[in-house]
């Protein structure tokens, strides 16, 4: 294997224990701890796990954490009328709503319902329009953390070649967006199941991000020597050796693209710990803005 593995287990023990210290200095000098309100409808088992986890990361970081665990039976309205509370609560500096929600809930207006000022999560309109012309915003959480593991491998993407494999609202469209702010100025490509040879573009990049969610969307023949692949997929493919029944892998065939790459993110222990870490950032960010 060639490839530097981009730990982001460790870039985000690093940026949280920065978090974590901006948290003691905005309690000492001003009086304020920063608050992040997570909502999670039903018992999702996956959802109830990265719920969890989000809570945990937040106490450790010094944060107020309120979980609201609230009945799959709940309707859209009443949904609404706890973000409406938390929206005007004065303690809550960030508000989550762990998604996808259970069938009927429109997202979108459950989403929208949340105040731009505390949507840490940058999913709502305000947020992405803000974020595509440049001011000033809550930027979406993987995608910032995906930005950052980039960072760690010292490529200046100036006038560089960057695909993107996916273009979903959360991770392919942002990440796209971000790779072509004149601070990053890459030349970005995406790509999505409508692209008639994926390869064709990847070969040619200099960095390729694939969140597709689907295992080997990415091989190494696919790649140009020294690419730098950034695996968003978190994918659960069966397997009797593993206690649980199954393990977890990328979207990249791990093996054969740290092969031919300079550098590689893993998966577990790569984007994912970003994520989370980017979501404490934007929920310390608007603690300070909120003084
Ligand atoms: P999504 O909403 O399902 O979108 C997937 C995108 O990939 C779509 O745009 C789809 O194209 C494209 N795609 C699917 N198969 C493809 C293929 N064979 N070739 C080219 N494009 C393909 O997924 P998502 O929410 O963006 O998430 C993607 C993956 O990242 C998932 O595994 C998810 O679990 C993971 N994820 C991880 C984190 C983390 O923190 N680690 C965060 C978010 C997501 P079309 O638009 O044409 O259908």
């Amino acid at each position: 294997m060639k490839a530097q593995i981009i730990d982001g287990k460790k870039l985000a023990a690093d940026t949280r224990a920065e978090i974590a210290r901006g948290v003691v200095e905005l309690k000492e000098s001003k009086g304020v701890t920063p608050g992040l309100a997570v909502i999670l409808v039903g018992d999702n088992p996956a959802s109830v796990s990265y719920v969890t986890a989000k809570e945990k990361a937040c106490r450790e970081a010094g944060m107020l954490s309120r979980e609201i665990r609230l009945p799959a039976t709940i309707s859209e309205d009443e949904l609404i009328a706890e973000i409406e509370k938390l929206n005007a609560d004065p303690l809550i500096h960030g508000i989550l709503v762990q998604l996808p929600l259970p069938k009927g809930f429109s997202e979108k207006r459950v989403i929208d319902s949340i105040a731009a000022e505390k949507d840490v999560d940058g999913f709502t309109p305000v947020n992405v329009g803000k974020m595509l012309i440049g001011d000033d915003c809550f930027l979406p959480c993987t995608p910032h953390g995906i930005i950052k593991l980039i960072e760690v491998t010292r490529m200046d993407l100036s006038g560089k070649h960057a695909v993107v494999i996916g273009r979903s609202n959360i991770v392919g469209k942002p990440v796209a967006a971000l790779l072509s702010r004149k601070s990053v100025n890459a030349t970005v490509t995406m790509c999505h199941t409508g692209t008639k040879d994926i390869s064709a573009f990847t070969r040619t990049a200099d960095v390729v991000v694939v969140a597709a969610g689907r295992p080997n969307t990415l091989t190494g023949d696919m790649l140009k020597e020294g690419a730098v692949v950034i695996d968003v997929g978190v994918n659960r493919v069966p397997d009797a050796n593993h206690p649980k029944g199954y393990r977890l892998c990328g979207d990249a065939d791990f093996d054969s693209c740290a092969e031919i790459a300079s550098a590689i993110t893993p998966v577990p222990g790569g984007v994912g710990p970003m994520t989370i870490t980017m979501l404490l950032w934007n929920t310390l960010e608007s603690a300070r803005k909120a003084v």
